[in-house]
């Protein structure tokens, strides 16, 4: 057994005894997934376990959503103490614990889980995650900023608007192509952010557009175009200036067209590699109760 290669499935957690007999790092953690075979969390994790002395290592396992309730059930009884949660199990991680932390609450999305003696507790780390990430790329602190983001309507921009609201920033907008959504997520935050104007919700719509990112210090992007080379433009580029802090979620390619212009008009800009870096510490923070051996989680992800 390889954790940094092998992906497990529901059928082997039915012969796991066997699968894990004579290892000498029996898996304790896991990210839970459908796909999951590209998640990085493995290079992360198992050098921070070996790192900070700690027994046990870290497995890709892929569970289908009909498989993801009794797994709850199966895991702690094979000896894990907890595990990530990514595509498409975060909504059915926060219907399975029994108490979660408030930013879990308000992103209505659980990706780390501890399983305890009380029960499955649950917490979502990607949102301090990208605080802490935004924090050492620019040195900034979300109180101070007027920020926008693009793509709130999904997981990843709501975790995002979540934690800047949280923190009580100076403006928050929230851009996306689906309407809805965002207007959706601005009356969930309200009351974090009172005050007239403090807090809008707005589409891609160009003029609007050009309008709010003038208006910003920090942007991020938590969408999910600049994946791939034929996606859209979603910000143009003349709109960007020296004044801006551009955060792009996304790490592969490591630089986005968005990234790039950015950066060619003078703005600072990072990828997502420190976020995904960062929620990985705090879940281990999370499930040991220290300080995690973050620059040993850095190499293993570089
Ligand atoms: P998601 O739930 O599927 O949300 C996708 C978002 O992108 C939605 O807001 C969607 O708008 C918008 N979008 C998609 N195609 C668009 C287009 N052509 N034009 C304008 N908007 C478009 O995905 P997610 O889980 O939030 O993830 C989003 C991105 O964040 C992904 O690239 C993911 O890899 C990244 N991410 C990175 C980290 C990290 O640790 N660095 C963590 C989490 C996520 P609609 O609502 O209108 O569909």
């Amino acid at each position: 057994m390889d954790p940094l290669i092998d992906v497990f499935t529901w059928g082997d957690l039915g012969r796991w005894d066997e699968l894990v007999e004579g290892l000498e790092r029996r898996p304790c953690l896991a990210v839970l997934g459908h796909p999951v075979a590209h998640s990085r969390s493995p290079q992360m994790h198992n050098p921070a376990l070996e790192a900070a002395g700690l027994p046990g290592s870290y497995v890709r396992i892929e569970l289908r959503t009909e498989e993801f309730s009794e797994a709850m059930t199966v895991l702690p009884k094979l000896g894990f103490l907890g595990a990530n949660v990514t595509i498409p199990h975060k909504g059915a991680a926060f219907a399975a614990v029994s108490s979660m932390s408030e930013v879990a609450r308000r992103c209505g999305a659980v990706n780390t889980l501890a399983f305890t003696p009380e029960g499955i507790a649950g917490h979502n780390t990607d949102a301090p995650g990208l605080k802490q990430a935004l924090q050492e790329a620019f040195g900034i602190d979300l109180a101070d900023l007027r920020i926008l983001i693009l793509g709130a309507g999904g997981g990843a921009g709501q975790a995002a608007a979540v934690q800047c609201a949280m923190d009580g920033c100076r403006r928050l907008v929230l851009v996306n192509r689906t309407l809805a959504k965002a207007e959706r997520l601005a009356a969930d935050l309200g009351d974090l952010l009172p005050g007239a104007g403090r807090l809008l919700a707005i589409t891609t719509e160009e003029g609007l557009l050009a309008r709010e990112v003038a208006e910003a210090d920090l942007i991020i992007n938590a969408s999910s175009v600049g994946m791939k080379e034929s996606d859209p433009e979603l910000v143009p580029a003349h709109l960007w200036n020296s004044h801006h802090r551009v955060y792009d979620m996304i790490y592969a390619p490591p630089q986005t067209d968005l990234l790039r212009e950015a950066a060619a008009a003078g703005a600072r800009t990072a990828n997502g590699l420190g976020m995904l870096l960062w929620q990985g510490a705090l879940a281990f923070e999370y499930w040991f109760k220290q300080a995690a051996p973050v620059e040993a989680m850095r190499r293993g992800l570089a």
